[in-house]
């Protein structure tokens, strides 16, 4: 059985992250990171858009727009000082008709009170800063970015490294104990003993929550958002970051173009019920997690509000054309010949027993073991914030 300081099962952005400012803020802790795969970054974290998120979008107040906001100036400072590449390249959120003025003008504000740069910006101006998109108006947020957050994982892990700490891959964490002085954990890498231990498994929250010992009052569904991207040809279509108004009943949805940073342009994602927790294809097919979604009541309740809207998701899955045409409103001269398909993308989405979506960050301790329960997008962008402030939760306990 191996001893450390503080056990941390996932090696997404969030656990590593939390290792990273553990280890500055306490040097001489030992930490070591688990997780189920061979590599850190296998799951959420190393599908993502590679978005440096304004904070715009959020509630003020919220953990999200906190931490965002936070978060993205600490992960800038981190890619500069270690030298990953991210580019602070700005992004516009685009109203096509004036039905979507009204919902413009209230992220605006959303924007100005989370203190993010922005500025409303008409047609011409636009026009200058993406030439080929459609739209009346927009936002333009100049201080949105990107970055590849695997490469930020992989210098994560190399700093904990160095700080005396490891990642373990092959780890999947099935038992958990709490005991007086410290917590035992079951791994498929051997049983591991700590001080504390915090899980970050993401797409797993709510079982290792449970593995904790206490029950979670959400049950992640898994989403899978499927990308296009443009060919060499269709590049110059989109020069940096272009959004739709967000629809506010479910934010996350609404095709859009982004530009990575390895130069490559995603067009996407839909969203569409995954059949496994980490089912990337169609044809991935999880048994038990398929049956845990289709029994959850909360589940339920939302697919029978929310029918409609799901169909139009599933109708993109299956018809090229219909994602393409939801493509064109925002570059109207999109073809489908311009597109080849990119590699889905499958997000953690909590849900309450009555059918709400939980869209908030939400961290919870449950004796010896800090639970993250829910850390949706902007996770990735907001991880260096969350870890310092899970880290300021373990100090005192060490
Ligand atoms: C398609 C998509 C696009 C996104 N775009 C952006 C973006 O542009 N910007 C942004 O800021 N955010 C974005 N997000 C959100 C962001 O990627 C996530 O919020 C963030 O990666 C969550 O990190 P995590 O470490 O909590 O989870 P994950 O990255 O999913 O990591 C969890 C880890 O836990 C491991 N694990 C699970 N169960 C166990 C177990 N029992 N034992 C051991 N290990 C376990 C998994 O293998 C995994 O490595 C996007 C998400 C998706 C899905």
């Amino acid at each position: 059985m191996e001893q450390t300081d503080v056990l941390i099962v996932g090696g997404g952005i969030v656990g590593l992250a939390t290792a990273y400012q553990l280890t500055l803020r306490r040097p001489g802790t030992s930490v070591i990171v688990a997780d189920k795969e061979a590599e850190p970054a296998a799951h959420q974290t190393g599908h993502n858009s590679g978005v440096l998120h304004s904070g715009i979008y959020y509630k003020p107040g919220s953990l999200r727009a906190k931490n965002c906001r936070s978060g993205k100036l600490l992960m800038e400072q981190f890619c500069a000082a270690e030298g990953i590449p991210y580019d602070i390249c700005g992004k516009v959120i685009v109203a096509i008709g004036e039905n979507e003025l009204p919902g413009l003008e209230r992220i605006f504000e959303r924007g100005k009170a989370n203190g993010v740069a922005c500025e409303i910006i008409g047609r011409e101006r636009l026009t200058e800063l993406e030439p080929h998109t459609a739209g009346i108006r927009a936002i333009h947020v100049p201080e949105a970015g990107i970055v590849n957050y695997r490469a930020v994982c992989l210098r994560l892990v190399e700093k904990l490294t160095a700080a005396g700490g490891r990642f373990v891959g092959n780890a999947r964490a099935t038992a958990m104990r709490q005991e007086t002085d410290g917590v035992a954990e079951l791994t498929g890498a051997g049983e591991f003993r700590a001080k504390l231990a915090v899980n970050c498994t993401g797409l797993h929250s709510d079982r290792t929550t449970r593995l904790s010992g206490t029950e979670p009052d959400v049950k992640i569904v898994p989403f899978r958002g499927e990308y296009f991207e443009l060919k060499p040809e269709a590049k110059h279509l989109c020069r940096n970051l272009i959004y739709p108004v967000p629809d506010t009943n479910f934010p996350f949805l609404g095709v859009h173009f982004t530009r990575m940073i390895n130069g490559h342009i995603e067009c996407g994602p839909n969203a569409v019920l995954a059949f496994a927790r980490e089912g990337y294809r169609k044809r991935d097919i999880s048994l038990r997690d398929l049956a845990e979604t289709l029994t959850y009541p909360g589940f339920l309740r939302m697919a029978k509000k929310h029918w409609r809207t799901g169909f139009g998701e599933m109708w993109r899955s299956f018809s090229k054309g219909a994602f393409v045409r939801a493509l064109q409103r925002l570059i109207p001269e999109i073809r489908s010949e311009h597109l080849e398909r990119a590699p889905a993308g499958v997000r953690a989405q909590a849900l309450t027993r009555d059918g709400a979506i939980v869209d908030d960050f939400v961290i919870r301790e449950h004796g010896r073991v800090v639970n993250v329960c829910n850390a949706p997008s902007p996770a990735a962008t907001s991880s260096l914030q969350i870890g310092l402030s899970i880290s300021a939760l373990l100090e005192p306990r060490l």
